[in-house]
């Protein structure tokens, strides 16, 4: 389940359900992410131990609950020092749940994937980062996400990018800002690196192959949801039936909640470019091209 791979003199990535960067400086270890439970990070403290590397900082690349999970593990087990843009949602990661349902989320809402331990984190900003280090702003996926390259330039890219395992399923892939996360694509195309790492998903060295396939997957949910609200429209429900049943997939509230954020998403960006409309018919909101 889980890996330590080299992929430079002092960079590593240790796979798991989310990979999380490690970065070597003498016996210290800077790590990106902190994994996505309590148990993904004692693997990690477990792989760092062995190797006789002390945790000195965690750098997360954004703020939800798969990338934050383990950073209240690793502060309670180091005392490591915990950065995060946004970092009122990894002290307070009941409130990444309740975006989740504009509510108290329910219990299927609030299990380790969904609602990680509140941890001390701080502001990630650029001035606190360890030597050598850089980042740059990539939001879309979420509000705030940085990419993060290591001295020995090798560049983690948290959701910005999604793996090739990861575009093979079967979903709408979870972002809040369609315009922004599609500028985001364009300037990440344009970098270059050793090598890129995505939260999930194995590392690439071609990022404009993997930024093609990433704005492929974007660009046809977009377009079949410009199809589905042709002529009547739909509402929510009919629109989450539809692209579900096209993916010949079962939903289930965490899914569905899920992915009525992406979906909310897309009709946001589409009723800004005047593409599509919301009107209430018979006190049923439906999302109806123009
Ligand atoms: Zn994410």
């Amino acid at each position: 389940m889980y890996e330590l791979i080299p992929l430079r003199e002092r960079s590593f990535v240790f796979r798991g359900p989310t990979n999380v960067g490690i970065y070597i400086r003498g016996d210290r270890a800077t790590v990106i992410d902190s994994g996505a439970t309590r148990k993904d990070a004692a693997a990690l403290l477990g792989t760092l131990d062995a190797h006789g590397w002390k945790l000195e900082t965690v750098l997360n690349t954004h703020y939800h609950a798969d990338h934050i999970g383990g950073n209240a593990y690793l502060q309670e087990h180091t005392g490591c020092r915990c950065f995060s843009p946004a970092p009122f949602f990894a002290q307070v990661p009941l409130m990444n749940a309740a975006f989740l349902f504009y509510a108290e989320p329910p219990a299927p809402l609030r299990g380790e994937t969904f609602l990680a331990a509140g941890s001390r984190t701080e502001q990630l900003t650029s001035d606190l980062l360890p030597d050598g280090f850089s980042m740059k702003s990539y939001p879309g996926h979420c509000y705030e996400q940085y990419a993060i390259r290591t001295p020995d330039d090798v560049l983690f890219v948290g959701d910005v990018l999604l793996g090739y395992e990861e575009l093979q399923q079967k979903t709408m892939f979870y972002f809040y800002s369609y315009p922004q996360h599609m500028d985001s694509l364009d300037r990440i195309e344009q970098e270059h690196a050793h090598v890129f790492v995505p939260s999930h998903g194995s590392p690439v060295q071609e990022v404009a192959a993997l930024t093609a396939a990433n704005r492929a997957h974007f660009l046809q949910m977009r377009e079949w949801i410009l199809e589905f609200c042709a002529g009547d429209g739909m509402s929510q429900d009919e629109l989450m039936k539809a692209i579900f049943d096209r993916l010949h997939r079962h939903l289930h509230l965490a899914l569905y909640s899920l992915n009525v954020c992406s979906l909310h998403a897309y009709l946001s960006a589409l009723i800004d470019e005047h593409q599509i409309i919301a009107r209430a018919k018979g006190n049923m909101m439906r999302f109806h091209t123009i």
